[in-house]
């Protein structure tokens, strides 16, 4: 029988304390065998937020996570009663917001089970909003399953990890990122090699790579910036290519949805075809959705700039691995001459400093610094020899 665990890529390791997990939740709630609270953790890409959904179904479903009955389908695409799945879009969690979801969750659970959170930034809590969290969490007799994500356990407060069951994850191997898009998306052989190698293990990534053309281009003329870095203009041009290319991204992928949402919002104001007549509260509630929306724009560019930053990353290391003389082991196979070159023609730790360099301006993004004055600084210092 197949199960949502089968879905977790090289997570082996966790598999086992789940299905216990599960087999505990289907005894009386009396018996205290349940754990509430659950923090996943693990690198970029190793799949935390998709363990975490799958743990919710496992809980959810009658037969313990087959993947294919209604329960498990509306816990997949939010659509269940019982189960909140939080994502982030803006910088960080804010205390409003969790406790207008612990007047959501107050109910009992509609259907007589569990009721699951997903919550899959939970380093984004900020502190009031993580201590409000917290009380829930203690709460005793609770029918609630709180499933947390983060990076790392240093990105959520002593606090609250301290009350939670810890589940690291790992990235999974090259090989199983290739097998798992070869037999489920069908990916040819060498695109999934390709990809998969890449992407360095995160498998979204992969899979995005693998199935949008557009994709690969732009990071084709990401990993060509390191190259053509020579001057102060060759930076500053560097820098805008690297934010234009992310905007673009963003851009993409958001617009449908915003406007779907905005319409869904305005039917529900009761907006007529002539765009007038909506009920008292309406404007203001699209301006808050648009506030919204563009909260989560300037989030997935700063998202996508640091995929191209992590891109750049695989370069400078590959230079390492030629100038170490170890070339089978590049991960960008398809760059093998432009990196020999650059190695040839490169200081030998210049490369060290510039991965660190990277590294930096990641954080900086991370914290909020402003996209394009942080690139352009990088780029002057990826520019030096
Ligand atoms: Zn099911």
């Amino acid at each position: 029988m197949t199960s949502v665990f089968d879905d977790l890529v090289g997570q082996e390791h966790i598999i086992d304390n789940l299905r216990s997990a599960v087999a505990a939740s289907r005894k009386s709630p009396q018996t205290q065998e349940m754990t509430h609270a659950w923090l996943f953790t693990g690198p970029p890409g190793s799949g935390r937020s998709s363990a975490a959904l799958a743990f919710a179904q496992a809980l959810i479903c009658p037969e313990n996570g087959c993947g294919t009955c209604s329960d498990c389908n509306a816990t997949r695409t939010s659509a269940h009663p019982d189960v909140e799945v939080i994502r982030t879009e803006g910088l960080s969690i804010k205390v409003e917001e969790i406790r207008e979801l612990l007047t959501r969750v107050a109910w009992a659970p509609s259907l007589g089970g569990w009721r699951v959170v997903v919550m899959e930034d939970a380093d984004r809590l900020t502190e009031p909003a993580a201590n409000a969290l917290l009380k829930a969490i203690e709460e005793p007799g609770t029918r609630t399953v709180w499933l947390l994500c983060a990076p790392t356990l240093h990105d959520v407060l002593t606090t609250i990890r301290s009350r939670c069951r810890h589940l690291q994850l790992h990235t999974p191997s090259t090989e199983a990122v290739t097998q798992v898009l070869m037999n489920r998306d069908k990916i040819s052989p060498d695109m999934a090699q390709f990809v998969a190698n890449v992407s360095q293990g995160h498998i979204g990534r992969a899979r995005y790579l693998a199935t949008n053309e557009n994709a690969r281009s732009n990071r084709k003329v990401i990993m060509q910036i390191p190259v053509q870095l020579g001057s102060l203009a060759s930076a500053l041009q560097a820098a805008q290519t690297l934010v234009d290319i992310a905007t673009e991204e963003a851009k993409t992928t958001s617009e449908s949805r915003d406007e779907a949402e905005i319409e869904k919002l305005q039917e529900a104001y009761g907006k007529g075809a002539t765009g007038r007549g909506m009920a008292s509260g309406g404007s203001k509630a699209v301006k808050e959705l648009e506030k919204e929306q563009k909260s989560r724009a300037t989030r997935m560019v700063r998202d996508s700039i640091d995929g191209a930053l992590l891109d750049l990353t695989t370069f400078y290391r590959d230079v390492m691995m030629a100038q170490a003389g170890n070339i089978q082991s590049l991960i960008n196979t398809d760059l093998h001459d432009v990196i020999t070159t650059f190695a040839a023609n490169s200081p030998a730790d210049s490369s060290v400093q510039k991965i660190s360099a990277i590294m930096n301006a990641r954080v900086s993004l991370a914290q909020n610094a402003a996209p394009l004055a942080t690139c352009e600084a990088l780029m002057c210092h990826l520019a030096r020899r």
